[in-house]
Formats: C-alpha cells, structure tokens, sequence
C-alpha cells in the first residue's frame, strides 16, 4: 500500500454509512490513528478491523504528529479517523494533514458522511452558496459577534451546535435576524431519532419549549441569508445616530436611523447600543 495519510471519514451515527472503500483502507493501512482510541474500537471492531490503534487529538495533535510523519517517511500507510464525520471538519486533523503537506508526502482524502453536508442537503436552498463556521465561540460575546457577521455576509451559513446552547443561540438568532427569520435545525442525522425541521426562529424556539427532549442530541443549524442587510459604511450610521441620541431617546434614533438609510432596526439598535457602552 501506498505510503501516505489517508483522512477517512466515518459515520456520523448509521454505521452503514461508511464507503467500501473505507474500509478497505481501514483494513489494509500499517496504522490506524484515531481521536479516540476506546470510542472508535466500536467502529473497527464492528467492520472487523483488528489493528493497533493509538490516539491524536485536539490536546497532543503537535506532540504527536512529528512521530506519525516520520512512520510515513519509513514507508508505513496510516489513516485518521475523528469520533464522527470527516477528521478535520470541527475536528482534529488539519494540523497532522499540514505536517504532511509541510515533508511533501501524500494525503489522500477517503470521503464520506459529513454533518455539514449532510444538513445542507435537506434545507431546501436553492440558492446553492453557504458558508459553514463549525461551532460559535464559547463566549456570549464573541458568539454574538460571530452571529452579527453572519447576518452582514448575506450567505446561508451552517453552524454546528451543542445541546444546551440550541436554545440561546436560536434567542440570538431572533435578536439579530428577527422572530420570522427561517432556520433549519438538522437533529440527530441518520440516528433513530432524527429531525428535520425548516421554520421560523420564533416557531422552533416555540416548539423546543414544548418538547424539551427535542433539545437533546446533536444539532446543525442552519441559518438562512439574512437579505435584509445592506452593506452600508458604518461610520455614516454611527456619525448619524450619535447626532440624533443628543436629542432623541435610543429606541426614536434607532427608529429615525434606520429609516432614513432604509436599514435593518437591529443592526442601527447594535451600534447605537455600542455608542452608549463607550
Ligand atoms: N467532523 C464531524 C463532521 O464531519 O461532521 C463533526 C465533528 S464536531 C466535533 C461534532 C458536531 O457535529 C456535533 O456537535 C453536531 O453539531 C454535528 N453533528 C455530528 N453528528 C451529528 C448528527 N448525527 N446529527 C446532527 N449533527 C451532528
């Protein structure tokens, strides 16, 4: 087999989803290398792959990864795999795969499942450009930052969410966008419970309220383009309101602002408020 580093992905819950080919990389390769050794155990020993495992992940992917590329410059064939989905994508991988790139030696891509994708694929954009973040930052602050961007990019975005943030984030969404914004919430993909639903922010947080077990598992939301907003110099809304928050309230500058310019009320109210914490 061919020396080289071979980023296999895997299921993302159906094991039937992995490739044949998958598999027959999984078996044939000198090393498997995966996130987590235990938790991929299942995995192989399902396919029956009996092999030597050891684990990189997001805390030892720089320690390790100078071992792994010197197996491979010894001529050893070794694959990656993550926990789930594609290595690489909101997983480790990207470092290990540079280091490859970095001593010249091959990298193979093994396709398969991805959560990204596989959300995508049932929101029904016919606008086909989005854009994927992973996961927003831990932060309230920086998660809102990253959420205002978003909404400025005017492309429909894919995150990926934890189940207790689905619910604040989804409150974020309506600060931002709006209560009729249209999000597509893709819940446990290819698993028993799976969901798909296409709504308006305010109707999915209504129905998380009333099914909370719907709250569990795991998430990709999909935040449709936002439209609304018009690139405009923020430094003109900004001259503009700190003239009218002299005389006016900040919900009547907000008002007045946004009418003039023909913008988006959340997206003046978000400046005017940075003017006043300053
Ligand atoms: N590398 C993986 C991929 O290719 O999709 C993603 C790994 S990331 C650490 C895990 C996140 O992916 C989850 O928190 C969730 O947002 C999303 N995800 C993974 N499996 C999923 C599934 N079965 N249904 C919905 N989302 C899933």
């Amino acid at each position: 087999m061919e020396p080289a580093l071979y980023i296999v992905a895997t299921p993302i819950g159906n094991l039937n989803d992995i490739t044949l080919r998958a598999v027959e990389i999984l078996k044939t390769v000198d090393y498997v290398i995966c996130e987590d050794t235990r938790h991929s155990k299942k995995l192989l020993n399902f396919f029956g792959i009996n092999k030597k495992t050891t684990s990189l992940h997001q805390h030892n992917e720089k320690n390790k990864t100078d071992e792994i590329v010197n197996l491979c410059q010894k001529g050893k064939s070794i694959a990656y795999i993550s926990d789930a989905g594609t290595p690489a994508i909101s997983d480790p991988g990207a470092f290990l795969v540079n280091s490859f790139h970095d001593a010249k030696l091959r990298v193979i891509p093994i396709p398969g499942v991805s959560a990204v994708i596989a959300a995508f694929s049932v929101a029904g954009l016919t606008d086909h450009h989005f854009q994927f973040y992973g996961f927003l930052p831990n932060s309230k602050k920086k998660a809102h930052d990253y959420l205002l961007k978003i909404y400025k990019s005017n492309i429909a975005t894919v995150i990926y969410e934890s189940p207790n943030r689905v619910m604040s984030t989804l409150s974020e969404i309506i600060n931002i966008f709006g209560e009729e914004h249209i999000v597509i919430i893709a819940r446990e993909l290819t698993k028993i419970f799976e969901s798909i639903k296409k709504a308006s922010a305010k109707e999915l947080v209504d129905f998380y309220k009333e099914n909370k077990i719907q709250t569990k598992g795991e998430f990709v939301l999909i935040i449709t383009q936002s439209n609304s907003y018009i690139d405009m110099d923020e430094e003109i809304i900004l001259r503009a309101l700190k003239f009218t928050l002299k005389d006016l309230s900040l919900s009547q500058s907000v008002k007045l602002v946004s009418s003039i310019y023909n913008i988006n009320k959340k997206e003046v109210y978000n400046l005017a408020l940075r003017l006043k914490n300053e």
